[in-house]
């Protein structure tokens, strides 16, 4: 019998009552577990409690809730270890990324510790005579966070930490393909001092995210996940009248320019494109040198290391890249090369065959590579999600520059090149969000924001940093005449400043 993985709700795991679904090692192909799936009812549950604890927290001054987010830093460090073991067996990408995630996580928890800077308001003295204006950021109350599969601690960690900061209380809503990193982090939440309510963990599906979407008490909602579902909260959250950012898929594209360093290019390529197998939304998935003499250097040079990537369970200190998340989206990357050697793209290094000793079971796929794919292509047009690289010979800079702003998505981007005119026109007239210079995975820091372009993101927020404290605060203006004595009598016309 395998255990059923809980709600946290009001400070406490509460057993779900209704539909549930399988969770799985990736590595084995092996059922660990199962998660509730929350219906409707449940999550409004979820909900009336985290209204009922929002006054309370409000009115918490941010240098006590800074403080519960430094002491929740510290548990997170001191715990990286046992967290990066729940990810690995439920996601599968290798021990060392999966703490590399939870670093970047906690870099936004770091920022978030900055609550009582991050907001202040703005005074103006005498806008009038004796007239004086004061601006505030307050919290907007009961926020959501809809989380996908591929960082199941960073991406909670690019919503809560700010949300909470700001006053905030927050529903979380992960994943229900590996659902346990969140109810770690809502534990070590508790444990830190954050009191019962502020944040709560509920699972599921479709249902529980239009509970969420539906419910009149829910302010805000951050998405993160595939394009058409970030689309679909984006109008559903605009028609029932809430605030949205809802970040989607990606397909990002690394120019090699003739004069670039080719042995760094090729390293940054082979993290860029294959770490996390592929399951990254700012991995590199299409590569563009610039002219035949560079790509032949850059297949010559990435073929072998293609082959030789070690392939292995996440768990394997020497691994390099693990299996893929689930069986379907294994059959679904598969697909994509079927369809690339349909439509006359080269497979040069090909990732179906793979079979580990004693994983049989696994959800692997190897590094793939394709040369001469072409832009009319499904495997150029459409995101893979998987250990796939594309190479689209250019002749031109121009022409590599044109394809990436034509392309339906605009997360992230990067050049490689000595040439600083080039990059520097790069960097100015390219369609996209985050943009790398010899840098491949361009993600900002937590003090910067994190967001694309295009169908890469709807809505007007990008993620965390000063992006992140304005969605998650609402901007409110006060002006005051004081001493209350002035007489000036009734005046009809528009306030003017005499
Ligand atoms: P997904 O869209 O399948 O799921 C994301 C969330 O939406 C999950 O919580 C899921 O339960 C929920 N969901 C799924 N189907 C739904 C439906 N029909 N109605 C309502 N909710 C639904 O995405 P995924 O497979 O978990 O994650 C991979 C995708 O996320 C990729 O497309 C990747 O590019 C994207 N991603 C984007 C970013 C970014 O910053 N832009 C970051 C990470 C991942």
């Amino acid at each position: 019998m395998h255990k059923t993985i809980p709600f946290f709700i009001g400070g406490h795991e509460v057993a779900g009552k209704g539909r549930t679904a399988p969770v799985f090692n990736p590595a084995t192909g092996e059922q660990t577990a199962s998660v509730s799936l929350a219906s409707t009812a449940e999550v409004n549950e979820a909900i009336a409690v985290a209204k009922k604890a929002f006054p309370a927290w409000a009115a918490t001054p941010p240098l006590r809730r800074a403080r519960i987010l430094n002491k929740f830093l510290g548990i997170l460090d001191a715990r990286t270890d046992e967290l990066a073991a729940v990810i690995t067996s439920e996601h599968g990408k290798v021990l060392s990324d999966a703490k590399g995630e939870i670093q970047r996580g906690a870099e936004v928890v770091e920022f978030a510790t900055a609550a009582p800077q991050l907001l202040k308001g703005e005074v103006t003295e005498n806008v009038g005579t004796r007239v004086d204006s004061h601006s505030l950021r307050q919290p907007l109350g009961v926020v959501a966070g809809i989380t996908p599969f591929n960082f199941p601690a960073m991406v909670p960690m690019w919503m809560f930490p700010v949300a909470l900061a700001a006053g905030n209380c927050f529903i979380l809503k992960p994943s229900e393909r590996d659902p346990s990193a969140a109810l770690l982090l809502a534990k070590w939440l508790k444990e830190a001092g954050l009191p019962d309510g502020v944040f709560n963990v509920v699972h599921g599906d479709k249902e529980a995210v239009d509970a969420i979407l539906h419910s009149p008490d829910v302010q805000a909602v951050s998405f993160v996940g595939s394009t058409p579902i970030a689309r679909y909260i984006y109008e559903t959250a605009a028609r029932t009248g809430k605030r949205c950012q809802a970040l989607g898929g990606a397909k990002n594209h690394m120019i090699i320019m003739p004069d670039a360093d080719m042995d760094q290019a090729v390293d940054a390529l082979m993290g860029a494109a294959y770490g996390s197998a592929g399951e990254r939304c700012m991995a590199i998935s299409v590569a563009v040198p610039i002219g035949k003499n560079t790509a032949d250097a850059l297949i010559a040079k990435l073929e072998p290391k293609v082959r030789a990537l070690k392939v292995a369970p996440g768990t394997d200190p020497d691994a390099e890249m693990g299996p893929l998340v689930t069986k379907q989206h294994q059959e679904k990357v598969k697909g994509y090369i079927d369809a690339g050697v349909a439509e006359g793209a080269k497979l040069v290094v090909d990732g179906r065959g793979i079979k580990l000793q004693g994983y049989e079971n696994g959800y692997f796929v190897g590094g793939t590579l394709f040369d001469n794919v072409t832009p009319d292509m499904k495997i150029y047009k459409e995101e893979i999600f998987g250990p796939v690289l594309s190479v689209v010979r250019a002749e031109t800079y121009e022409q590599a520059a044109t394809m990436i702003n034509e392309h339906e998505y605009g997360n992230g981007t990067a050049i490689f090149t000595r040439d600083g005119d080039a990059a520097r026109e790069f960097a100015h007239q390219i369609q996209v969000g985050m943009v790398g210079i010899n840098v491949p995975i361009p993600v900002p820091m937590a003090f910067h924001s994190f967001g694309g372009w295009k169908s890469s993101l709807f809505g007007d927020h990008h993620m965390h940093g000063p992006e992140g404290i304005r969605f998650y605060t609402r901007l409110k203006t006060i002006t005051s005449r004081w001493p209350t004595g002035i007489r000036a009598g009734a005046d009809f016309v528009m306030p003017t400043m005499k």
